[in-house]
């Protein structure tokens, strides 16, 4: 099925790839977010990422001329914190491993960090985790308490290379358990459902626009969302069309509003 951009009501964008890569804005920002704006067409932002609070994403896409509010900025750490919040009440403790952007997120919502009676544990990118934050964790899970994660990355890039993703770590609490976690980030569903939420729209009529297909597209499709892929990132082009997967690829955030631009005429 083709893409027709004309039935888009909403688009969440995927940061790392899509907006910048590295120091460098890429081309169509922030023209495209001018025109979505002048559109009425609601926007979010979604990363897998959970080590940093969302005030800090929306201070860089000021920065870039995007206009963005905190409630438009879904890391996986805040989607995290959506779904334990519909499902557990406030006063559970939990354990947390990761850093500030997950800690942030869960005590916003009134949860406490309790090691002794946690009845769930919270594993998000760690930079400084240790043997003794994996024994507690795997002690509290193999006495009962909820495993979650907040996206299963394999890998994180560096300046200096791919260095453990919190998937890594995730694997490692399961070999150590037997337990596999509930994963909240890109591709899983959850993260689609609280973008959703946010966005006020339905899955048909929401559009994900992201640079990587096994996260970004194939995620979106899963969850019933329209899906294009922008080439500024990971993919080229020649893998797309190997994979096969993506049903619109543009070369930049420019060209897909040159296209949106061109249907709604
Ligand atoms: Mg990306």
């Amino acid at each position: 099925m083709a893409l027709d951009l004309t039935a888009i009501e909403a688009v969440a964008f995927d940061m790392d790839g899509v907006l910048w890569r590295a120091d460098q804005v890429l081309p169509g920002v922030p023209a495209l977010f001018e025109f979505l704006q002048g559109e009425g067409i609601p926007y979010a932002f979604v990363t897998n990422n959970s080590t940093r609070r969302v005030e800090a994403y929306v201070e860089r896409l000021r920065g870039l001329g995007i206009p963005a509010r905190p409630e438009q900025v879904i890391t996986s750490a805040v989607a995290t914190a959506d779904y334990i919040s519909r499902r557990y009440a406030p006063e559970t403790p939990v354990y947390i491993i990761g850093e500030d952007g997950i800690r942030s997120a869960l005590a916003e919502r009134g949860f406490r960090e309790d090691a002794r009676n946690a009845q769930l544990v919270v594993v998000g990118l760690d930079f400084a985790v240790t043997f003794e934050k994996f024994k507690t964790a795997t002690l509290l899970i193999r006495s009962g308490a909820d495993f979650i994660g907040t996206n299963g990355d394999r890998t994180f890039p560096t300046p200096e290379g791919l260095v453990p993703g919190n998937g890594a770590l995730l694997a490692l609490l399961q070999t150590a358990t037997d337990v596999k976690p509930v994963v909240v980030g890109k591709p899983e569903p959850v993260m689609f459902e609280v973008a959703l939420q946010r966005l006020g729209s339905v899955a048909e009529r929401t559009l994900m626009v992201g640079d990587r297909i096994e996260t970004d597209i194939a995620g979106a499709l899963r969850a019933g969302w329209r899906a294009a892929l922008v080439l500024t990132g990971t993919t080229t082009r020649e893998q797309a069309l190997a994979d096969g997967r993506a049903e619109a690829i543009f070369d930049s955030l420019a060209t897909l509003q040159s296209a949106w631009e061109a249907a709604r005429r």
